[in-house]
């Protein structure tokens, strides 16, 4: 396959005016052990009824807003640092037509080590000294406070140390908010337990929105069936997991179109009720945020 032209990871679309450009940063590989609150084998049958390999991989995305002449990425990706089949976050902006330094806002949905490792390059060098860093207070608070809580959970501990190291060279760059509109047109949706801080984006313009999800779903063959089903990477699996049924419950109910970090590329999809569970939707192709909701007169 040598000398095809590569496919270039983003996907454009819009929410009224604002425009919102789906960035993929590559594949993670995880581990059907990491699994909570339900079976391993419930999780393996899932997976095979969908005809997945053994071996478990999710999709990693990023999201570029386009607003009133400001542009923010939320989350960085992995970068360099966590696995050679991700870190395509800034050579798919690129062909995009963005550069790091058309970025003025970065929104954390968390900071998780796959979700901020993006900040800095190969040489350690800072990819956004401008960039203004966005995060609710409770991730601040949990990950970065002098004595941090994180520290001291058994399970989270070691992605502490690296949390720390990477967002070190920004801490004059932070910004903390607690809710209400965070850049032009983004409200804040607090969706605690992946992480305690970890933070919906509801994109609004015109009657149209978008909700950018963060890691509600990890596993979407998995837990859009199997809501119940958490991941040992939750800081709180059992919260994490009545903040996933409250979100799908209110996002089944309106026809809200969501966007999620792990969510197959394009990374957005509706959501649906299937019996005591949920499914996705599939937008049709140009579709992405009509406004034909149930809901709306
Ligand atoms: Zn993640």
């Amino acid at each position: 396959m040598q000398g095809l032209p590569k496919t270039p990871g983003f996907y454009r679309f819009m929410a009224g005016d604002i425009e919102v450009i789906c960035i993929n940063d590559g594949i993670l590989s995880g581990d059907i052990n990491a699994v909570r609150g339900v079976s391993i084998e419930q999780v393996r049958a899932l997976f095979d009824e969908s005809f997945f390999p053994s071996e478990v991989r999710c999709t990693t995305n990023n999201y570029i807003i386009r607003s009133q002449g400001h542009t923010a990425l939320v989350d960085t990706g992995g970068g360099s640092f966590i696995i050679d089949t991700a870190g395509k976050m800034l050579e798919n902006a690129a062909a995009a037509g963005i550069s790091p330094s058309d970025i003025d806002t970065i929104l954390f949905t968390h900071i998780h080590p796959d979700h901020i490792s993006g900040l800095m390059d190969a040489n350690w060098k800072k990819i956004f000294p401008q960039a203004v860093l966005k995060m609710h207070a409770a991730e601040f608070e949990f990950w970065l406070s002098e004595d941090p809580p994180s520290r001291k959970i058994a399970h989270v501990k070691h992605e502490a140390d690296h949390v720390i190291r990477f967002m070190t060279p920004y801490f004059d760059q932070i910004e903390r908010f607690e809710r209400g509109e965070v850049f032009p047109g983004v409200n804040a949706v607090a969706l605690p337990g992946h992480t305690p801080g970890h933070t919906g984006y509801l994109i609004s313009s015109q009657g149209e929105e978008i909700l950018i999800w963060g890691d509600i779903i990890h596993w979407p063959v998995v837990q859009f069936a199997l809501p119940d089903a958490a991941m040992s990477y939750d800081v709180d699996p059992v919260k994490a997991t009545a903040t996933r049924w409250d979100i799908l419950n209110k996002v089944a109910s309106s026809g809200l179109l969501v966007a999620g970090m792990h969510l197959y590329f394009p990374g957005f999809t509706r959501v649906r009720r299937e019996g005591n569970a949920f499914a996705m939707a599939p937008v049709p192709w140009g579709h992405a945020t009509y406004a034909e909701r149930g809901t709306s007169s």
